[in-house]
This record gives structure tokens, sequence and C-alpha cells, in this order.
């Protein structure tokens, strides 16, 4: 797709850090890193979030995922490795083509807020109206 920066480094119009290339997925490390090894996995197909990408990318994204990790934990031995994806503007996705972020986790780094959420019990019967709204609009 014309102006998106992902179609441009999967085109090879701009350079990437690549990590990992296969038919459908090109793992490239992300240049504002969170911390080293701060990974990308993108499709090669555009699509821009969640709502969009095809099944066949989807799971080869995650297939990707797992090799990855498995070499990160090898290569730089994390404490742990989050997974993070973003689908929209409201989610602070930034680049609208779909990524899924791998980020390397090593002791005394500084937390992710997004994997450090305190744990406050909510309301059930507003989080089994919720459930049930979802559970329905599946079935539409
Ligand atoms: P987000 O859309 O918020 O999930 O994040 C977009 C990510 O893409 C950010 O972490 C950026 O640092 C990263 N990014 C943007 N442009 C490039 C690029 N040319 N090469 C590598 N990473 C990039
Ligand atoms: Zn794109």
């Amino acid at each position: 797709m014309e102006d998106c920066i992902f179609c441009k480094i999967i085109n090879g119009e701009i350079p990437c850090f690549k990590v990992y290339e296969d038919d459908r997925v090109l793992a490239f490390e992300d240049i504002n890193p969170i911390a080293p090894g701060h990974t990308l996995i993108i499709p090669k197909n555009h699509a821009e979030n969640l709502f969009e990408i095809p099944d066949e990318d989807l799971a080869a994204i995650h297939l990707a995922s797992k090799k990855i990790a498995r070499a990160m934990k090898k290569a730089l031995a994390p404490t742990g490795i989050a997974c993070l994806q973003l689908n929209g503007k409201g989610a602070n996705q930034v680049v609208m083509h779909y990524h899924f972020h791998l980020v390397p986790r090593h002791e005394g780094a500084p937390e992710l807020p997004i994997t450090a959420w305190e744990l406050k019990p909510g309301d059930m019967q507003q989080i089994e109206e919720t459930a049930k709204k979802i559970a329905a609009a599946l079935n539409d």
C-alpha cells in the first residue's frame, strides 16, 4: 500500500534490521525499542489491524512469534517476553499496518505499565453483562 511505512520496508524501499522472513511474514527490530531486542512481526500483505487481517496471515504471525521468542530466549536470556498488539488509534496504534510486538524483559528494566496493571476486582454484574453482549455479538 502506498504511503505505508511497513509496506515500504517489505518492498525494500526503506531498510530494516531483519531477524526473520517467510512467505507470509517479515520480522525486524523496532527502531524505537522499549528494550534491547524489541521486535515487530508484520504480514507481507497489507492489513490495517485485527479486524482486517486474513486468518492465514494471523496464524503465520503467531507461529513466527513462537520461533522468534525461542530464539530471543536463547540469544538474550530475558526474564520474560511481552507480546503486544494495538488496534486502532483509540488503542494508540501509530503505524496502520498490522504488527505484533515482542518485547524481551530483563530484571531491573522499567515496568511496562500495560503489563503491570493493578488487580482491582470489578463489578461482577457489569462484567457478566459485558460478557453477554460480546457473546451475543459473536452469534450475530
Ligand atoms: P504502534 O503502532 O504504536 O503499535 O507502534 C508502531 C511501532 O513501529 C513503534 O514502536 C515504532 O517505533 C515502530 N516503527 C515505526 N517506524 C519504524 C521503522 N521504520 N522501522 C522499525 N520500527 C518502526
Ligand atoms: Zn502496509
